[in-house]
């Protein structure tokens, strides 16, 4: 539509001048990822759009999304998961754009064998196939090997502590704000990333700040999305707390949320998108539970409840079918018309400024 550029970019305009900074006082915990306050270079914008810590930690199976819509679809049988680790990107299965997956470690971190002893493998096949049952089968292409997950392990160069931040500036160097925009911009230098790959990275570091973060084209290009397994945000429950990477493949917090920053990097949730709040956040109310939205947060200085990751029947792929997904307005960002959407729709898209 003729308006919908000036808008765009008026909205553009309003981010980089900071419009979406956040209040430096928000608390994490109620004020969920809606954390950019973007500004024109990428390489100086705040890491993001933050996972906040899980709102519930509790384990029980009666909270739990044991009930949500992962059984249900027509699913490509998984790939299975690796028993080797390898430092290298090993041959691909696909040319198209995909997922790489990557198990990062600061220089001093533990190693847990989180790429080789499944737990990351099921919980990348967790949010694959939760997204494939919400999709009628389509999911994210994941970089494949000889039919295997080809998930890379990476020990960066710097410690825990410089990776966490220091200080509460809006600076890439020291802010704690910035984890995310840190480990892209290590793995730049390392020589690890290529051009048509999104990369979701379990990183075994510590945050004090969110329990992930995403790029957010086209105000903030980036090709990491990442889950801070150390965050631990105060007045809020440890991230890795809640139990992850089962072999039962039910999606949870740490699986809905790498899959929120995945889909924050390809851009969405659209600023123009109907029901889009806080820099790509979805809060639909003409929905009855706006909670169990996929692209869920808390509205700013609002009694919103929390993300609805422990619902029954679990989250929601786009609530409504009106702000991210099989849009009639062709002009928003769209997951279903992602090039790296399998099997690749019919007219592929790129993520904005890719
Ligand atoms: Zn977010």
């Amino acid at each position: 539509m003729p308006e919908q550029a000036p808008r765009r970019a008026r909205l553009l305009a309003a981010l980089a001048l900071g419009a979406c900074t956040p209040d430096p006082g928000e608390s994490p915990p109620t004020s969920a990822s809606a954390t950019t306050s973007a500004t024109t270079a990428p390489t100086s914008s705040p890491s993001s759009l933050d996972t906040t810590a899980p709102s519930s930690t509790t384990t029980s199976s009666t909270t739990d999304p044991t009930t949500a819509d992962s059984s249900t679809g027509p699913f490509e049988p998984p790939p299975p998961c690796p028993f080797d680790r390898t430092e290298l990107d090993l041959p691909d299965d696909a040319p198209e754009p995909q997922v790489r997956v990557l198990y990062v470690l600061p220089s001093d971190g533990a190693d847990e064998q989180l790429d080789t002893n499944d737990t990351i493998c099921n919980s990348v096949l967790a949010w694959s196939q939760w997204l494939s049952s919400q999709t009628e089968g389509r999911t994210l292409r994941l970089d494949t090997s000889a039919g295997t997950l080809d998930i890379g392990f990476v020990r960066l160069d710097l410690p825990n502590a410089v990776m966490h931040g220091t200080s509460e500036a809006f600076d890439v160097d020291t802010g704690f704000a910035y984890v995310r925009d840190r480990i892209e911009r290590e793995l730049v230098q390392m020589g690890l990333l290529v051009p048509h790959k999104l990369y979701a990275v379990y990183y075994g570091g510590t945050s004090q700040y969110a329990c992930g973060g995403g790029a957010y084209p086209p105000v903030l290009i980036g090709q990491v999305g990442a889950l801070y397994l150390g965050g631990e945000i105060p007045g809020s429950s440890p991230c890795g707390e809640a139990p992850w990477g089962q072999a039962d493949l039910v999606p949870r917090y740490l699986e809905y949320a790498m899959l929120h920053e995945l889909v924050h990097s390809l851009g969405m949730v659209d600023l123009l998108a109907p029901h889009e709040h806080s820099s790509g956040h979805a809060f639909d109310d003409g929905e009855p539970n706006p909670e169990r939205d996929l692209m869920y947060a808390p509205r700013p200085g609002m009694k919103d409840p929390p993300w609805g990751v422990y619902a029954p029947g679990g989250l929601v792929l786009d609530l409504g079918r009106d702000d991210y997904f099989e849009l009639p307005d062709r002009s928003l960002v769209d997951l279903s018309r992602s090039a790296f959407l399998e099997p690749l729709p019919a007219d592929p898209e790129l993520p904005p400024g890719w």
